[in-house]
């Protein structure tokens, strides 16, 4: 079968773009942070540019994600969203392969 093996380097979380994220997702996310899901929204979500849903907000220094520490560590890593955890498996773009070093490893199983 295989799949793409993610090595950490944090590119992903530090290109442009949104992080989508559904609303079991921000319950999710804000039991992990032990918030309320709206105070998790006003502090860490804003709307999409096409208006259809909720994104992770970027840090203004950079435009990394706001839960992104130092090069590669994902505050949110247990609970983070499908969008961060499929790619590049069940989602990417022309060129990803630029931009992020999974390995692709044979024997692995594909869930994401
Ligand atoms: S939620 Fe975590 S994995 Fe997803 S973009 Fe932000 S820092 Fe990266
Ligand atoms: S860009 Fe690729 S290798 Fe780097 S953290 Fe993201 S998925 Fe993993």
């Amino acid at each position: 079968m295989g799949k793409w093996m993610c090595e950490r380097c944090g590119n992903c979380c530090r290109w442009p773009g949104v992080v989508r994220v559904s609303e079991p997702e921000i319950e999710k996310i804000a039991t992990f942070l032990e918030m309320k899901p709206l105070d998790f929204i006003d502090k860490y979500c804003e709307v999409t540019y096409d208006r259809r849903g909720l994104t992770l907000i970027m840090k203004e220094s950079d435009g990394s994600c706001i839960f992104l520490e130092g090069k590669n560590v994902c505050q949110i890593q247990a609970v983070k969203p499908i969008q961060c955890s499929g790619f590049p498996n069940t989602w990417n773009f022309p060129g990803w392969q630029e931009s992020c070093e999974a390995k692709w490893d044979e024997n692995a199983t594909q869930a994401p």
